[in-house]
């Protein structure tokens, strides 16, 4: 997936936001015996701090303390990205000619025998000079710390879920309303972009699958001709405040034969019975389940080629993974996508997405562009 990119962080920052996260991950590291949580650019790092830093080669590295202040390890050319979080973190800024993950190692203290937790997205290159650097030490994955905050959402959070969902669906709603017949995947792909970027998307990334490409769920666009009797997938998104959106919908260029109207109808429905599962205390997996059971029960089971959806948020693919196998309970605020499909190699595949809330009396779609089945020129 494409991340959003370029988005600075100028204006000033609610830091309030930022000091309870912080506040919440330290309780978070108390419960699961962390004794130091190190998160480079990431989601993570946005989450936590509200600030969109880019990953290179230089390091940049937020060190949380389970008690204690937050401290950031920065290149000195960057540190002035850092001026109006200077109440929310200490940062240290480090000179081309330093070792970072020295400094790094010299704020951290004496840590043998304890527990330090690393976010999931930091470059192999820096966890081992951290690992030289830092002996001792117990180093686990930052992803059951942070996952617990990140999974759930706060109102501002669904407020830019919500938005950037409808803002998708009312690029949608415009692209369809002119034929797709003769344009290549990339230049179909080109207009909704572009629609759905006139709408104060950032990072907008889709893609585009046709004719027997919609067979692959993650197929490169590429230059096909779009022509009559294709199954079109569209499935592509971008973010409000950082935040995206995810959403899939099949059409087809002229008239379906009656096996498409069938597996269109069934994809459908698996969307609505996965919707209809949804509520607090359930398990991840039995989404998975009510869509699978559907398919399966109708003959398609083996073209159900992935997870029924993932969480959606700072990242297009986050925690809750809504997979078999994953016992974890639905909280309210969790939001995910909801995302059957069933492929039919050499033919065409259908796909219907829409990211849905978890609230107290179930789920609660954010998408609305119409799911009946469009038939376009
Ligand atoms: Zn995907
Ligand atoms: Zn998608
Ligand atoms: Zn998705």
């Amino acid at each position: 997936m494409v991340t959003d990119a370029g988005t600075a962080t100028t204006q000033t920052p609610d830091l309030f936001v930022y000091r309870e996260r912080l506040e919440r991950a330290q309780a978070e590291m108390g419960q699961q015996g962390v004794d130091l949580l190190l998160v480079g650019p990431s989601s993570d790092f946005r989450y936590l701090t509200g600030h969109d830093a880019h990953t290179s080669e230089r390091l940049t590295l937020l060190l949380l303390p389970r008690d204690g202040d937050p401290s950031v390890v920065v290149p000195t050319l960057e540190a002035p990205q850092f001026v109006s979080r200077r109440d929310l973190l200490n940062v240290h800024p480090w000179e081309e000619t330093q070792a970072p993950t020295d400094l790094v190692a010299t704020l951290a203290g004496d840590l043998t025998g304890k527990t330090v937790a690393v976010g999931d997205q930091l470059y192999s290159v820096f966890l081992l000079r951290l690992q030289a650097a830092m002996p001792g030490v117990q180093w686990v994955s930052a992803t059951p710390t942070l996952r617990a905050l990140r999974m759930t959402k706060d109102g501002r959070e669904i407020e830019a879920l919500r938005e950037a969902a409808r803002r998708t669906d009312d690029a949608w709603e415009e692209f369809v309303s002119k034929p797709l017949a003769g344009q290549t995947e990339t230049e179909a792909l080109g207009r909704l972009r572009a629609l759905t970027a006139d709408r104060g998307l950032k990072g907008v990334w889709g893609i585009c699958a046709s004719g027997p490409n919609s067979a692959s769920p993650h197929h490169h666009t590429g230059d096909r001709v779009i022509r009559e009797g294709d199954a079109v997938i569209f499935d592509w998104g971008g973010t409000i405040e950082g935040y995206y959106s995810d959403v899939t919908r099949t059409v087809h260029v002229g008239e379906p034969d009656e096996e498409f109207r069938r597996v269109y109808d069934l994809v459908l429905r698996a969307n609505q019975v996965t919707l209809d599962a949804v509520g607090p205390g359930v398990p991840c997996e039995a989404l998975d389940e009510a869509a699978r059971d559907l398919i399966t029960g109708e003959g398609y089971g083996a073209a159900f080629l992935h997870r029924v959806g993932h969480g959606l948020g700072l990242d297009v693919h986050e925690e809750p993974y809504l997979v078999g196998g994953n016992a974890l309970p639905l909280e309210t605020g969790m939001v995910f996508s909801d995302e059957p499909g069933v492929y039919l190699e050499g033919r065409f595949g259908v796909r219907i997405e829409d990211a849905v809330l978890c609230t107290e009396d179930g789920g609660e779609r954010l998408n609305e562009a119409t799911r009946e089945l469009l038939i376009l020129g």
